[in-house]
């Protein structure tokens, strides 16, 4: 009897399943569909390109070992990628979760998501249903982490991606692609209990939990929680207390299945003051960097929210906006809102002048920029220090700070790597650098005096902005 793809497939998956771990099986190998088998070839398909990439690089032996073994030596193996369209995505391994309906047996639990009056603990997710996948545009700075996020939407805490990391500068859609997970999960499946909280509304449950002793009900409360997504976890930094209520509930989520999914604006290992314990369980799962979008991403996401918004804005002012705004997402965003506002309120016209003069007050601090030199003879001139001693090596109090603030001000308003920035004032690496922005912005919050000399400084780098 000849066999069919299906059944080639289906027994090259036996013999597959033998030789990888099942939780890389269920998120890798479950998701193929056997399409055809002629003439010795056999074709899959695969989600996407990520997929097939990784199978590759990954999987290749066994792939290769199962199908020789089912088809001959002469056997070859082909994909097919399905092409994802906007709305439509995500029709891979549709698996429906048996144990929906466990837990949730705790209904007396004190905790501000909890809608009152529900028995069974509900949670509302805190979520904001304008971020989704279907608007998430994806491109080569993102495909991988997006990739990541659409198998733990079908199945989350049972892919190899727990928990998921994703950094990378404000602005570039961490907080939209995290949100975006949690509503294909809830709306897959609503009986999954989802919540998104920052790091910030955390760190305050804690607080509150210290105050009221009651740490242990606010643990409790997460233990339910079937996925947990935190934003911006760089602040659990210097938070030893909210650090070790977090590294329990994440130990005890993990054990028990559930999917974590967190983001911060730096690398784990450029964490400050978090401890190692917490950093290396993130090597448990997968990390990745959000980049800045290239030129043709900047101009899909545009077009994608210009045609939501219905509104009118002439193609080459949007290639305009979007070959001059390259770092930051939101603020392409806010060029066209400014650019609409200025074509309703003032009656202009939308034209490549008019996106200049908006560009001009959006993004000076971009494209005019500061040089190290410029930043740090204002400070030096601010503190009456010479130049020379920004530079140095003077670990001498006044000195220290000024250079801390000259570092600070590079980071925000010049586009110098930390690297650079760090080599600068007096060969530094690039830890002191973030070391010194923190130092900066910790006073900043704690010293009122402090943030009005940081106020005044700013004053005068922007002043010389605009010359
Ligand atoms: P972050 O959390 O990294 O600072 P956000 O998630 O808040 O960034 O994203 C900033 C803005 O850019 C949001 O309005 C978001 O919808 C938009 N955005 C980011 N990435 C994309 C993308 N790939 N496609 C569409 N919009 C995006
Ligand atoms: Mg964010």
């Amino acid at each position: 009897m000849i066999k069919d793809h299906i059944q080639v497939w289906n027994n090259c998956l036996t013999l597959i399943k033998k030789s990888v771990p099942e939780k890389s099986f269920r998120t890798w190998f479950e998701p193929i569909k056997p399409v055809k088998l002629s003439d010795n070839i056999l074709t899959i398909q695969v989600p996407n390109k990520f997929f097939y990439e990784w199978l590759e690089e990954h999987y290749i032996d066994q792939l290769k070992t199962a199908i020789n073994q089912e088809i001959g030596k002469t056997a070859r193996l082909e994909y097919q990628i399905l092409v994802e369209n906007h709305r439509k995505i995500g029709k891979v391994n549709t698996r429906q979760n048996e144990n929906a309906n466990a837990t949730h047996s705790i209904d007396k639990i004190k905790n501000p998501f909890v809608i009152p009056g529900i028995k069974k603990l509900k949670v509302d997710p805190q979520l904001n249903p304008k971020y989704t996948f279907s608007n998430f545009i994806e491109g080569d700075c993102n495909s991988l982490l997006r990739s990541a996020g659409h198998a733990i939407a079908n199945a989350p805490g049972s892919t190899a991606f727990n928990p998921l990391v994703m950094y990378g500068d404000v602005g570039l859609g961490k907080t939209h692609l995290a949100q975006a997970i949690g509503n294909e999960v809830v709306k897959r499946n609503p009986d999954k209990s989802v919540l998104y909280i920052t790091t910030e509304k955390f760190t305050n449950q804690v607080i509150e939990s210290i105050k009221n002793f009651n740490v242990n009900e606010l643990t409790n409360f997460y233990q339910n929680i079937d996925v947990l997504i935190v934003d911006d976890i760089q602040f659990l930094a210097n938070r030893t207390k909210t650090q070790d209520i977090f590294f329990n509930i994440f130990n005890a989520l993990h054990q028990l299945g559930k999917q974590i999914i967190l983001t911060s604006d730096r690398p784990p290992k450029d964490l400050q003051d978090v401890e190692q314990r917490l950093i290396s369980r993130f090597k448990w799962g997968l990390t990745d960097e959000l980049r800045s979008p290239d030129f043709e991403t900047r101009l899909a996401i545009l077009e994608e929210k210009i045609q939501k918004d219905n509104v009118k804005i002439p193609p080459d002012v949007v290639e305009y906006v979007c070959f001059n705004v390259k770092n930051n997402i939101r603020e392409l965003e806010g060029v066209v809102i400014s650019l609409m506002a200025q074509a309703t309120l003032n009656k202009k016209e939308i034209t490549i002048n008019l996106a200049k003069e908006v560009l001009k007050q959006f993004v000076s601090q971009l494209n005019k920029e500061l040089s190290l030199e410029n930043i740090t003879s204002l400070v030096a001139e601010h503190f009456e220090v010479s130049v020379e001693s920004l530079q140095g090596k003077s670990r001498k109090r006044p000195y220290v700070l000024a250079r801390q603030l000259s570092m600070y001000l590079a980071k925000n308003y010049t586009s110098h790597s930390l690297k650079e920035i760090g080599k600068n004032f007096g060969g530094r690496d690039h830890t002191t650098v973030i070391h010194s922005v923190r130092a900066v912005q910790n006073q900043i919050d704690t010293d009122h005096l402090f943030k009005d000399v940081v106020s005044q400084l700013e004053k005068k780098v922007e002043l010389s902005l605009q010359v």
